[in-house]
């Protein structure tokens, strides 16, 4: 790096993502949290005052950013962006209005680095996983054009369910994947909830979180997908087909998951190859990058959320319990944290790789 600091604003400071976003980016050595925004009920307010008793983070406030007044990111956008280089964005508001929101920051030359779903679609917008699609930022130049930026972009990341089985499938890709059967069980921080402030999910299993299985069988294909032209064309195979389970743990979601292959597999081979697996990420030696992405326990009653969710500050992938039900056909467990590595952390390693790139300059 050229030794630059970016300045950084975060939009949706006082929700879930945004205080990790906090707490990440306080000691950032390449970004510089200068602007804290949400919505117009805690703008106006010093953020120690705006968040009052919702900080649910284990770390407290970051000292030099609970007196910063929180910023409208609607009325006082002119305001944020005049004082930043980029903003990362969390918040909960319709779609139409997010898509709307990313898209006025990013025509006004402040580029958008996204935890929200609204834009995971579009098709210029790259959906990345810097580990697995690197390469999707070249969509970037195309969606510029579009919005007619110099600057101005949005960059999105992926749905934090998948962010445990589909880092797991990739470095099989290439044995031929033909079918992915998944069953996740999912944090409750994911749904911006704390066990204090959820009792319905106390003692308790609820199979059904709306939008996540369509999420995590349609997502990971735009991530596989290939950049034709001005669009990203997702790939139409493995077929994926996903259950996603709400369950009583604060943080890590899990994945049991069964995949299918053309040919017979061997399972020394697929444990080398997660154990060994390197993305650019970790060639470029990226601040928030886990030195190993991927993590295989040999013990038989791991990954463990409560043990595990945390592997390399919560940026590392753990799998477990491999086994063989074919010649074609394995299964296993997998498991990542969801607010780290499935939402802040890995919007901050996008960032990072984008930055890397040039694409903040
Ligand atoms: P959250 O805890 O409910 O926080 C929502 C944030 O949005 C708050 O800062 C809120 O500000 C702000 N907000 C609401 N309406 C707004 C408006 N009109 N203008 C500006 N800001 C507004 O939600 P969250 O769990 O952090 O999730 C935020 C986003 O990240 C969602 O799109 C969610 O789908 C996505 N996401 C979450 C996770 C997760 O693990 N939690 C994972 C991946 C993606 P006020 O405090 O002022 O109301």
């Amino acid at each position: 790096m050229n030794g630059k600091q970016y300045k950084v604003g975060i939009i949706g400071a006082t929700g879930m993502v945004g205080q990790r976003f906090m707490t990440l980016l306080c000691n950032h050595p390449w970004f510089d949290v200068k602007v804290l925004a949400a919505s117009g009920r805690s703008a106006g307010k010093p953020y120690r005052e705006a968040i009052g008793d919702r900080w649910v983070m284990d770390a407290s406030i970051p000292e030099k950013l609970a007196d910063l007044t929180v910023l409208d990111a609607e009325k006082d956008m002119d305001q944020i962006v005049s004082q930043v280089d980029f903003v990362f964005c969390a918040v909960n508001m319709p779609k139409d209005e997010i898509r709307a929101l990313e898209e006025k920051y990013a025509k006004a030359e402040c580029p958008v680095i996204s935890n929200n779903s609204a834009n995971r679609f579009t098709p210029d917008v790259p959906m990345i996983v810097p580990e697995i699609n690197p390469d999707h930022t070249d969509i970037i130049q195309a969606q510029r054009k579009r919005l007619g930026t110099k600057r101005g972009f949005i960059a999105v990341k992926s749905n934090c369910s998948l962010q445990s089985y589909v880092p797991a499938i990739h470095p099989l890709m290439d044995l031929g994947v033909t079918k992915v059967l998944t069953c996740t069980y999912q944090a409750i921080s994911g749904a911006g909830k704390t066990l204090k402030n959820y009792p319905d999910i106390i003692d308790n299993v609820i199979p059904f979180i709306g939008g996540e299985e369509e999420k995590s069988e349609q997502e990971p294909l735009k991530i596989w997908g290939s950049i034709q032209g001005d669009v990203i064309v997702p790939t139409s195979s493995p077929s994926i087909t996903a259950q996603c389970l709400r369950v009583p743990v604060q943080d890590g979601h899990m994945a049991a998951v069964f995949a299918s292959f053309e040919k017979p597999v061997d399972l020394d081979d697929i444990i080398s190859r997660w154990n060994s697996y390197k993305g650019v990420p970790q060639e470029l030696e990226l601040p928030s990058a886990p030195k190993q992405f991927l993590h295989y326990f040999t013990e038989e009653n791991r990954p463990q959320t409560r043990l595990d969710r945390n592997l390399e500050n919560g940026m590392a992938v753990s799998i477990g319990r491999l086994r063989r039900d074919t010649q074609y056909d394995i299964k296993f467990v997998c498991l990542s944290h969801n607010t780290l590595r499935g939402a802040a952390g890995g919007a901050v390693l996008m960032a990072e790789l984008l930055c890397a790139k040039g694409y903040f300059d």
